[in-house]
């Protein structure tokens, strides 16, 4: 079981974890209308007094927009209010990831989104490494991703998580550690929970936001320090096989960071990953907020 950290947001109060329940006839757990956020939080290195949370602004604003597609109306702010003040209850004191959570909290049968209490809950756990720092080998699932007329990727829908479940645990069954998926057009999309990029000729190339990708923070932030760096980045459509060529490959996200890849089905890629380097240390030492140029991204929370 992992290590939760001891204070929840419930029903509007802040509880100790373990009295933060909900019922087995809970609406949301039938039908996935639920939907999630996902945030690291670090120990500050130079003070470990201070609690870094690296974007909040915008992963509060990522979950309340998730929430409007669930006819639930809750403000960036009232997330962001909630989210400080369950810091600095726990006061925690390893690295760890905080989980918000909106849901249909009715207990009522029918799968609907109106006339229906909704309800937000916050919890945390301590987290180290999601996927091994030293890279991994990912296999092409034979799941597709969603498309967007079917329902809102750009939101962290619950239900739409079984397809990263059924991926995922075929990627594993198979020997492999993560699984890429393509989408319905069979162009590449992401991987289980992270956004992926590519290096070819020096240039990085993502997926751009008409694949049906989610709208991933990391992304954002690793194209940012990508172009500050000076590389170009591109994009566009990617062809699976481009992967299997690629000079360097790697996942990201709030929970992976950035994780090399070093092999694509059988296809085994270069050891050397130059520019996969440059740019974890950069987005380490920004979540560590040792890097002036990008305070802004950093929220300080004293405990
Ligand atoms: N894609 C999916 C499907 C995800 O669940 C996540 C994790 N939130 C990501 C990409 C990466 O997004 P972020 O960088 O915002 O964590």
């Amino acid at each position: 079981m992992p290590d939760f950290l001891s204070i929840a947001y419930f029903e509007g109060n802040f509880v100790p974890f373990a009295q933060a329940n909900i019922s087995i006839a809970t609406h949301a757990l039938h039908y996935g209308t639920g939907a999630f956020g996902g945030l690291r939080g670090t120990i500050n290195p130079q003070n470990p007094q201070q609690v870094l949370l690296f974007r909040l602004d915008r992963h509060c604003k990522r979950l309340s927009n998730s929430a409007k597609y669930l006819h639930y109306d809750l403000s960036a702010t009232k997330i962001y209010d909630v989210i400080t003040d369950f810091v600095r209850k726990n006061a925690p004191t390893k690295p760890f990831y905080i989980r918000p959570f909106v849901y249909t909290s009715d207990l009522g049968v029918a799968p609907r989104l109106h006339n229906i209490e909704k309800n937000f809950f916050v919890y945390g756990l301590e987290m180290g490494d999601y996927l091994s720092p030293d890279g991994i080998s990912c296999r092409i699932s034979s799941w597709y991703r969603q498309e967007d007329r079917s329902l809102p990727l750009r939101g962290k829908i619950s239900g739409a998580y079984i397809t990263s479940a059924l991926a995922k645990t075929e990627a594993v069954d198979a020997g492999f550690d993560e699984a890429i998926l393509m989408n319905s057009q069979g162009k590449v999309c992401e991987a289980t929970g992270m956004n992926i990029f590519m290096v070819r000729d020096g240039k990085l190339i993502t997926p751009s936001f008409d694949q049906d990708i989610l709208e991933g923070i990391t992304r954002d932030s690793v194209i940012t320090i990508a172009q500050n760096l000076g590389f170009e980045v591109q994009q566009r459509e990617i062809d699976k096989t481009e992967l299997f060529i690629a000079d360097e490959l790697f996942l990201c996200g709030t929970a992976a960071k950035v994780t090399p890849v070093k092999r694509v089905e059988n296809y085994h890629l270069p050891q050397d990953k130059p520019i996969t380097k440059q740019i974890k240390d950069s987005l380490t030492a920004i979540t560590e907020n040792r890097d002036s140029n990008y305070q802004d991204w950093i929220t300080v929370i004293d405990l």
